[in-house]
């Protein structure tokens, strides 16, 4: 047998929500927090187009694309770097500034790769618990030592939902060494409604050790295809590029992501409508007697304790699939209006509230 490094021992796969089906075939996904819709027939027939180049290699500088999110945000396109979701750009990050002794401190709980790329990296997790359903920033600044190299602040934070606002936030990063570069994960960020929540690409331009990562999987409907970026600094969007594996980001994926740009106002008013839906699916729990934190994602989190098995079950038995973290809770993915309502259904049946 090959000698694999000690801290596989430990690791186990990266687990992906599953779909499941009710007896009589019913079936809402709402464990991966994807989008609900269809894409869209402009992208689709970007991506149909483009399937006629696959025998040739993709742009290995998407330079397409870059510019087309530069332009997005009034950013240079030095600042942009592209991967095949902003998991792998958080790898690169990881890569380009661990080393062995490096810490990377994250909240808990939070994105579950963060532990998983961090021990693939070499470098050791500091988890700093949530003070309820938020981030404990200091707690976190507190938790910065000599050893830190990288700190994910995931914003809103996925599994529970919760935003940090803009006070809070500035503070924070004021706090922290130069020399630590702080990730602002947002993945989640189209669907934030709260305007004290700050944009991260307001955040980095005037701070060199900020970035901020995006990603095409949610809000723009591409989570199959894999697309993913940071906006920061230039030496860290340098950084990322440097991390890469040639050719990353694939063909269709960049032609998908350029034509949902150009298609984003469709793209947002879907997000609107799962934004309206959020506030209902929230009201309709609070309503079952469930305490459900205010959420700016796509998503909405339920602090089960030991009945998150059962409460998964439950929903599970209605073909309604939720992201059980046990003995935490379950993370419910907003879609449409009929599959909000089966995992509606599920909950209020369910014996025993939190
Ligand atoms: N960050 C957060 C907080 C996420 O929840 C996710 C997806 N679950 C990602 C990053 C990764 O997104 P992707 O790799 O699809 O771009």
């Amino acid at each position: 047998m090959p000698r694999f490094r000690q801290i596989l021992d430990t690791m186990a796969p990266y687990r992906p929500g599953k779909a499941v089906a009710a007896p009589d075939g019913r079936s809402y996904k709402l464990s991966s927090n994807e989008s609900p819709y269809d894409p869209l027939p402009s992208v689709v027939e970007a991506v149909a187009e483009g399937a006629r180049q696959i025998h040739r290699y993709p742009d290995a500088g998407s330079v397409e694309l870059t510019e087309a999110v530069a332009a997005r945000y009034g950013v240079p396109a030095e600042h942009v770097a592209l991967g095949p979701g902003s998991v792998t750009v958080a790898q690169q990050l990881l890569e380009a500034v661990g080393e062995p002794g490096g810490e990377v401190v994250y909240a808990w709980r939070s994105f579950e790769a963060y532990p998983l790329l961090a021990d693939l990296a070499g470098v050791t997790s500091v988890r700093v618990p949530l003070a309820g359903e938020d981030h404990d920033l200091d707690a976190m600044a507190e938790a910065v030592t000599d050893r830190t190299r990288l700190i994910f602040v995931c914003n809103p934070n996925n599994p529970t939902g919760t935003a940090i606002r803009r006070r809070e936030l500035t503070a924070f990063l004021d706090r922290v060494p130069e020399d630590v570069l702080v990730v602002l994960d947002e993945a989640y960020r189209e669907y934030v409604r709260d305007e004290d929540v700050p944009d991260g690409v307001e955040l980095y331009r005037d701070r060199p050790n900020v970035c901020v990562l995006r990603t095409f999987s949610k809000a723009y409907g591409l989570a199959g295809l894999r697309v993913g970026y940071l906006i920061g600094p230039e030496p860290v969007a340098t950084a990322v590029r440097k991390t890469t594996v040639p050719f990353a980001v694939n063909h269709l994926a960049q032609l998908a992501a350029v034509a949902s740009l150009r298609a984003e106002g469709e793209l947002l008013e879907r997000v609107e409508r799962v934004v309206k839906e959020r506030t209902r699916v929230r009201e309709a729990l609070v309503g079952q007697g469930w305490t459900v934190p205010p959420s700016e994602a796509n998503f909405v989190w339920l602090r089960l304790g030991e009945r998150t098995m059962d409460f998964a079950a439950a929903c599970a038995a209605e073909g309604v699939a939720v992201r059980p973290f046990h003995p935490e809770g379950c993370r419910v993915t907003i879609a449409d209006p009929e599959a909000n309502d089966a995992f509606l259904a599920a909950a209020e049946s369910f014996p025993h509230r939190c």
